[in-house]
């Protein structure tokens, strides 16, 4: 299905993509993917002191990390380029020229000290109409031209028509917005330093990449008017908005540093699946059905609608986050598990071991218990570090020690256990038959056999937490743990 459907995401190189920035960028990529449309990823660096080239990258790599392909843009091209706005000044420059050439802009030659008495003087007069008070906009056009041609400093100024009355805007998200004509001043469009206006420069782009649904964040609301504006004057089809509600923290504050993490860097290094994340942040102010939150990106860039973007602010949750991570961690196959979670994050932490090392159902084996403890990837390290310890490096964890093994009676219980076990032979070393072995002690004993199972595992895992005793001490293999409990032997009284 392919529609004429154009969207873009058009960050500024300001700084990095924050959580606001990716869920934008992931309602464009949707809602093009959803309608068979184009998804446009264009450089808004249009302000000089503040954007940079780093920024750029991080900002690209973070669309890479986040999986939100662009069909135009950076690095990929397209018929509507280049796609950066520091590439497009003479385009700006000719559409002002044709504004200025059709009436539809003039040059406003008011110095700053005008532009300020003016303010000052409708304030103090109570003017309903507080923006420029129009000084210029009468000035003979060829007196104009004069003045500019003999290089007085000018900015240029859009006129809005008399009659132009209230604007209108049917946005998708929250319906009917209706803006005073008394608000709509004639703005700059372009500055005397002869660069243009956000305002303007935004909607040339817009109009000239044929942008048919502008999806942002509602800080910008406020600016729809003056570029409702821009279109009409450039005899542009006004796009389709849908305005995205802020984000908020905890506190119901504008999500910001003070609430942690905001970057989608510091998300992908803190070891975040990229999945999850975009799963999480589509379900800020989106929903399917009101209730499904697992909606993995093929459904998302099926079913996407600006239908369901909700008007409210949604509340950024990082628990949330780390519950959907968890369930796609889970939600894992074992190749998937081993191969991204458990050899990176081993290699991560100094373990040597290389997947050659097992074969495949060892590896499954380790996936099956150590997947569903892992709700950050790096917890698979931790979890499975007893495994790929030996009896020599494994490390004893003080209470565990404590608690488990330094008390009377579990020197006979680690004795007994290391019979059971010997009785297994290598051949029969699984995780069912150690179980069986293991399981005849308390009895025997006349112990409880919480105590006797907790001596077993600190003395293997070298701690009270570890995943299932059997499938553990099965990937440690015999002769290993074995030792393991002649180590702790020593430990125990
Ligand atoms: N560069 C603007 C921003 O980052 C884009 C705004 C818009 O989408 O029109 O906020």
């Amino acid at each position: 299905m392919s529609s004429n459907v154009r969207v873009r995401f058009a960050p500024s190189p300001t700084g990095k993509l924050h959580i606001g920035g990716a869920r934008t960028a992931i309602y464009n990529w949707a809602f093009a993917r959803a309608n068979g449309g184009t998804f446009i990823l264009r450089i808004d660096d249009t302000d000089p002191t503040r954007s940079t080239e780093e920024n750029t990258q991080v900002i690209l790599r973070a669309m890479r990390w986040l999986g939100l392909d662009w069909d135009e843009g950076p690095e990929v091209g397209g018929d509507f380029g280049p796609y950066a706005q520091t590439e497009r000044l003479a385009l700006y420059r000719e559409a002002a020229e044709r504004l200025l050439a059709e009436g539809r802009a003039y040059p406003c030659f008011c110095t700053p000290e005008q532009l300020a008495a003016d303010r000052a003087e409708a304030q103090a007069r109570k003017d309903p109409f507080q923006g420029y008070q129009r000084r210029c906009r009468d000035i003979d056009p060829d007196e104009a031209r004069r003045r500019m041609d003999a290089g007085e400093p000018y900015t240029l100024r859009i006129k809005v028509p008399d009659d132009r009355g209230d604007v209108v805007v049917d946005d998708a998200v929250h319906g009917k917005v209706v803006f005073d004509a008394k608000e709509l001043d004639d703005f700059v469009i372009f500055r005397s330093d002869g660069t243009p206006t956000y305002n303007f420069a935004t909607v040339v782009d817009d109009a000239c990449m044929g942008i048919t649904h502008v999806i942002r964040g509602d800080d910008h609301l406020s600016n729809t008017p003056r570029q409702v504006m821009v279109y009409e004057a450039l005899g542009a089809p006004v796009p389709t908005f849908a305005h995205i509600s802020m984000i908020l923290g905890a506190d119901g504050k504008k999500l910001s540093k003070r609430h942690g993490a905001t970057s989608v860097e510091e998300y992908r290094d803190a070891g975040y699946l990229s999945d999850a994340f975009v799963n999480y942040l589509a379900l800020l102010g989106w929903s399917l059905d009101g209730e499904t939150t697992v909606i993995p990106r093929e459904v998302l860039a099926r079913e996407f609608s600006l239908e369901r973007i909700s008007k409210n602010p949604a509340t950024f949750d990082p628990k949330k986050l780390d519950w959907m991570n968890a369930e796609y961690i889970n939600a894992m196959d074992d190749d998937a598990f081993v191969d991204g979670i458990a050899l990176p994050q081993l290699a991560a932490a100094g373990v040597p071991v290389a997947r050659a090392d097992h074969d495949d159902a060892w590896w499954s084996l380790l996936a099956s218990i150590v997947r569903p403890r892992t709700k950050m990837p790096a917890d698979a390290a931790a979890v499975a570090a007893p495994v790929f310890a030996t009896a020599d490096t494994l490390a004893y964890d003080e209470k565990s020690v404590a608690k488990g093994l330094a008390k009377e009676g579990m020197g006979a219980v680690l004795d007994a256990a290391r019979s059971a076990l010997e009785a297994v032979p290598e051949g029969a070393w699984e995780a069912g038959a150690i179980d069986a072995a293991l399981e005849a002690l308390p009895e025997a004993l006349d112990m409880k056999k919480r105590l006797v199972f907790q001596a077993v595992r600190v003395a293997e895992c070298g701690t009270m937490v570890s995943p299932p005793l059997g499938e553990t001490m099965q990937l440690i293999g015999r002769a290993d743990c074995l030792a393991r409990i002649d180590c702790a032997r020593a430990l125990a009284l």
